[in-house]
């Protein structure tokens, strides 16, 4: 089966360069190809998971790394007063292209409300 390409990035496949700006045992931090924000790091726990419906719990302390490594990524490049978004998709609806799950820190600018959807898409599940 094909390597999934985030792991090619953390194994260091020289086929899938990019642009790692923190690794450690547990999550590797690398700037994302087509940046949604000035600032947009995608950072990944070293554990293949596909998907969030994926985590078991025996995950929970590792998976804790990757809020370590948001906060410590906000700091290094000064984002962390000024503000940024956490994003993890799940699924076809999230919008998961990727699946190997990874958050998006994004910012470097206003990014406004969280979502902007069309009304017909507003009905609400009860
Ligand atoms: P998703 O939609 O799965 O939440 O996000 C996938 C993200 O991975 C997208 O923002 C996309 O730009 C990024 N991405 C996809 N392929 C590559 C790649 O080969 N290298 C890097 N650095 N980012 C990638």
């Amino acid at each position: 089966m094909e390597k999934n390409i985030f792991a090619k990035i953390r194994d260091g496949d020289k086929d899938c360069p990019a642009d790692i700006i923190l690794k450690n045992e547990y999550i590797t931090a690398f700037k994302d190809i087509e940046p949604s924000a000035p600032f947009h790091i995608i950072i990944i726990p070293n554990k293949e998971i596909k998907t969030i419906n994926d985590i078991e719990d025996e995950d929970v302390n590792m998976l804790g790394h990757l809020f370590l490594a948001a906060r410590d990524i906000a700091k290094i490049y000064e984002i962390n007063e000024s503000g940024y978004r956490l994003i993890m998709n799940c699924n076809k609806d999230g919008g998961q292209e990727v699946f190997y799950i990874h958050f998006h820190i994004v910012g470097g600018c206003p990014l406004g409300k969280i979502l902007k959807l069309p009304k017909s898409s507003k009905k609400k599940i009860n």
